[in-house]
């Protein structure tokens, strides 16, 4: 048996108007190679200047992932060549990095983070027809590289782990976090080992720009490497590809190590102070995080860790949620009218209101679907739900025998004879037809339980006579 062993490091692209070096805007999706300057495509002679723009998403990355903010950080060049990085070398941060010591709390492990730099993005590659075209609108985008620890053990908590990241950044305005356009990248660093063993060589597959990529690029490589052990070859510190289509992982190249990239420190840009107030202001912008709010959901409410999650990924039926439940005092009634009853082409309720009808809901004065309707009127129509409960004489009919006389008339209808002769022969398809001329009958207003059993009931009653 082989235990694997996994750490990540994760680029997401940082939310800012302008690159981080030169003041090209930082924009996705414009024509290709329009957003680019002498710097950010490193023409000779060309002196990139910091923006410090990027301080505030990447800082606020740092106090999301619980690290530590280092006082005064660095750039420096990481020199290799490439198609996609023009200048001939990355500025990136290796010795002093921003932030450094966080970690990540998964349902069942600790995910320490080792740091979170800064550096700048390479340009786009596109293969097509045999050509490779290159966009250089991506050259020097703002990147946070995030590197953690090798605590992941498996493909489950690596997407738990990306999830949650994916949330809280977003929540506190880092990233976009949109994987399909690149703005946050997955590089995998996997070994395999016998349980106690000291770690085994590891591989990286980089580039990985989808969780369900992630997942089988993990499980793919795996596999890979037992299969090698198992065989008595060694396994070799390698850079692979992951062909997102066929799942094939190809090798680009034998490992280097950072000396390979002769890394020092960049003479085009001095050092950075981060001020502690400076620290401490971004702190204080920051919202409560997502993956916060649903524990808290779960404690305060009593909801099901899966339904506050369904409510936390949209902030504002969170907010909703919360500010109704506070004056009904009836979370569960709040929780399910919110899931099921909100129509989407309305606005959101008022938190007022939907106390309202939920105050409704819970006293059995109104069925579901008399709740959805109110919330219609409500939110589509922009009535007050007081009023029209009580022009409408919206309340739920209850009254056994008021029921009786409105399910006897249906029976009695000529027009319905077939479909109650059908149910007489049970055929329980046209319950649901019946109860609703019955429903009709009493404006929707019928408890409808009630009124399913006295259909019922007086079908059985007259088949026995
Ligand atoms: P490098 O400096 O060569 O990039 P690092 O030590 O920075 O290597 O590690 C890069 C990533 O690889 C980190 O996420 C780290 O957790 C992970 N890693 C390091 N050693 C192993 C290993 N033996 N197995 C799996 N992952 C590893
Ligand atoms: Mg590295
Ligand atoms: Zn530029």
């Amino acid at each position: 048996m082989y235990e694997t062993v996994i750490g990540l490091e994760v680029h997401v692209e940082l939310l800012t108007s302008r690159k981080i070096f030169c003041s090209c805007s930082n924009s996705f999706g414009d024509g290709i190679n329009t957003n680019c300057c002498e710097i950010c495509t490193g023409l000779p002679g060309a002196v990139p200047v910091f923006n410090e723009e990027c301080l505030e998403p990447a800082i606020k990355a740092g106090l999301v992932l619980g690290c530590r903010i280092n006082e005064v950080t660095r750039f420096d060049r990481k020199n290799y060549f490439y198609p996609d990085l023009p200048k001939g070398y990355q500025i990136s941060q290796l010795y002093v990095p921003l932030a450094v010591d966080g970690s990540v709390e998964l349902k069942g492990r600790t995910v320490h983070i080792r740091e979170i730099h800064m550096e700048d993005d390479a340009a786009k590659l596109m293969y097509e027809d045999g050509k490779t075209i290159v966009d250089y609108n991506r050259c020097g985008v703002p990147l946070a590289e995030i590197v953690t620890m090798p605590d992941l053990t498996c493909a489950e908590e690596v997407v738990e782990f990306l999830e949650i990241i994916r949330k809280d950044l977003r929540a506190a305005g880092v990233t976009d976090g949109k994987l399909e356009q690149g703005s946050m990248r997955v590089d995998v660093n996997l070994s395999v080992r016998k349980p106690g063993d000291p770690l085994g060589t590891r591989t990286e597959i980089k580039n990985l720009s989808s969780f369900k990529a992630v997942s089988k690029a993990i499980e793919q490589e795996r596999n890979r490497q037992i299969g090698l052990i198992e065989q008595g070859l060694p396994v070799m510190q390698q850079t692979l590809g992951f062909n997102e289509q066929t799942y094939e992982i190809s090798v680009k190249r034998t490992k280097e190590n950072s000396n390979d990239y002769k890394y020092f420190p960049d003479p085009d840009i001095p050092p950075i102070t981060v001020s502690r107030e400076m620290v401490e202001a971004f702190r204080r912008k920051i919202p409560e995080l997502p993956s916060v709010r649903e524990k808290r959901l779960v404690s305060e409410y009593g909801l099901r860790p899966e339904d506050s999650a369904t409510l936390v990924r949209s902030c504002d039926l969170a907010d909703l949620f919360e500010a109704s439940s506070k004056i009904s005092r009836l979370p569960a009634v709040t929780l399910n009218l919110i899931l099921s009853s909100i129509p989407s082409e309305g606005r959101l309720p008022s938190p007022e209101d939907l106390a309202f009808v939920a105050g409704l809901a819970d006293s059995g004065k109104i069925s579901s679907g008399m709740a959805k309707t109110i919330l219609h009127e409500t939110t589509v129509n922009g009535t007050d739900p007081r009023r029209y409960v009580e022009e409408q004489g919206f309340m739920m009919i209850t009254d056994e025998d008021q029921i009786r006389s409105a399910v006897l008339k249906v029976l009695e209808d000529p027009s319905n004879g077939k479909a109650v002769e059908d149910l007489r022969n049970g055929k329980d398809k046209v319950l649901g037809y019946l109860l609703g001329k019955v429903m009709r009958e009493l404006k929707g207003r019928a408890d409808p339980v009630l009124a399913r059993k006295v259909l019922c009931d007086n079908v059985l009653q007259k088949s026995d006579e």
